[in-house]
């Protein structure tokens, strides 16, 4: 089934409000078995009938998001009646949904929200529970030459969502008449590069039928895609396997903080971390995750040479004699941190995040990191992210809570 997503609205051209809705959808669609063949975003006004009449062209079926409103740039109702050729009516059972949803509120419901029970005449009325505007459902047989079904919902997302899983999702399961959706795996993996991981296993993978294989990078972070009948996929996760079990840190789309907090509960330990050029970033992802107050105890942003002596005991000599990016200073640290807050395990980070402060030794992009645990010794190693400030931080913390995971 040829499925496309119409968003609409201005506000999502003119870059203030971002257009979550593709995202949403293509993840939603994917677990009913379906995906999205056309993703289009245009203005209010006029530009939505030519859309639409395109979409309706090609597809079995078309979602429209926003412009459902009561307000003048609302034009959703209009311009589908228009390119299907339908007429509106106003529907009794939405006029008084719309008196109900004001009435509770005790709020008069004003001359304009008429037009948001305004319905072609045939289409199926969709219940908002969470906003004035009912979504419609208009079934293919109503616009012959088309023979597409055309589903208009709501712009806010806490209308929208719950209006797709209870009235669209099983039309449009219906209407696909599905057999099985195939399965996935997302295999989360960092610590290696995407060309190192396509590389030693690209091939490999391409071997087994019926196997979709897709990469995504992210800062420090390849999410390995696969995609397919459940032994496709279990011959896929074993050749990733052979090759990078180590680096895979997740296989049910957790995060790697999340699978850091997961893993020190499971074995009842408590994290600090310790960190400079990061400034906090690591604790701020650490307590991103719900749950995490079981296992983080302490989050030491020492920035300043003082900072790191005063609050974490780095010796001043240490600081004078190798510079605060150094391999002594981030051991001191990490040992400074775990001393000071009594936990198990504390992570410590100082670099160079740049664009000044680089040396030929010391290049921007250098940091140190150091793990130190009760009754092992302290580990340290030397990494080099040449980027950003903002994508250096995210690289650090990512090797940081790697190394902690492990
Ligand atoms: P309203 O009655 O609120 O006007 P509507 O159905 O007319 O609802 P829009 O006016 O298009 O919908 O959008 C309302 C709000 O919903 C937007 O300001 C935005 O915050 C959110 N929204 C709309 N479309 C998207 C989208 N594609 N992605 C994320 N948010 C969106
Ligand atoms: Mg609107």
């Amino acid at each position: 089934m040829r499925i496309e997503i119409l968003n609409t609205g201005t506000e999502l051209l003119l870059g203030k409000v971002l257009n979550t809705h593709g995202k949403w959808f293509g993840e939603e669609l994917f677990k009913l078995g379906m995906r999205i063949q056309r993703l289009t975003t245009v203005p209010d006004g006029e530009a939505i009938t030519e859309a639409l009449r395109e979409c309706v062209s090609r597809a079995d079926a078309v979602i429209v998001t926003g412009g459902l409103g009561p307000t003048s740039d609302d034009l959703t109702r209009e311009a589908t009646a228009e390119v299907l050729g339908i007429e509106l009516i106003e529907d009794e059972a939405a006029i008084r949904s719309l008196e109900a949803f004001f009435a509770i509120r005790n709020k008069p419901m004003a001359d304009s929200n008429r037009k948001q029970a305004q319905v072609p005449v045939g289409a199926d009325v969709m219940p908002n529970p969470n906003g004035t505007a009912p979504g419609l459902y208009i079934p293919p047989r109503l616009n012959g030459a088309a023979n597409c079904a055309v589903f208009l919902l709501p712009g806010p997302p806490r209308e929208l969502y719950p209006m797709f899983r209870e009235e669209v999702a099983p039309r449009l399961v219906a209407l696909a008449g599905l057999a099985m959706p195939p399965g996935l795996l997302e295999m989360k993996i960092t610590g290696v590069g995407e060309s190192d991981i396509q590389q030693e296993i690209d091939a490999e993978l391409g071997l087994i039928p019926g196997l979709e294989v897709g990469y995504c990078a992210r800062v420090g972070e390849v999410d390995l895609r696969l995609i397919g009948e459940p032994p496709a996929i279990a011959a896929g996760r074993e050749v990733a396997m052979a090759k990078f079990a180590k680096n895979i840190f997740s296989e049910d789309g957790l995060s790697l903080e999340a699978t850091v907090v997961r893993r020190a509960t499971e074995r009842g330990l408590k994290l600090a971390t310790a960190e400079s050029c990061t400034g906090g970033l690591v604790a701020n992802r650490l307590t991103d995750v719900p749950g995490s107050s079981a296992v983080f105890t302490h989050g030491f942003v020492t920035y300043a040479n003082e900072a790191k002596r005063d609050v974490l005991s780095v010796p001043q000599e240490l600081l004078d004699a190798h510079g605060a990016v150094s391999e002594p200073v981030a051991r001191a640290m990490a040992d400074g941190a775990l001393r000071v807050s009594g936990a198990d395990v504390a992570v410590a980070v100082t670099g160079i995040a740049g664009p000044d402060g680089g040396t030929p030794e010391k290049p921007v992009g250098t940091v140190f990191l150091a793990w130190a645990a009760k009754g092992r010794e302290t580990i340290c190693v030397r990494q080099i992210h040449p980027r950003n400030r903002k994508d250096f931080k995210l690289a650090v913390s990512q090797a940081a809570l790697d190394g902690v995971r492990r």
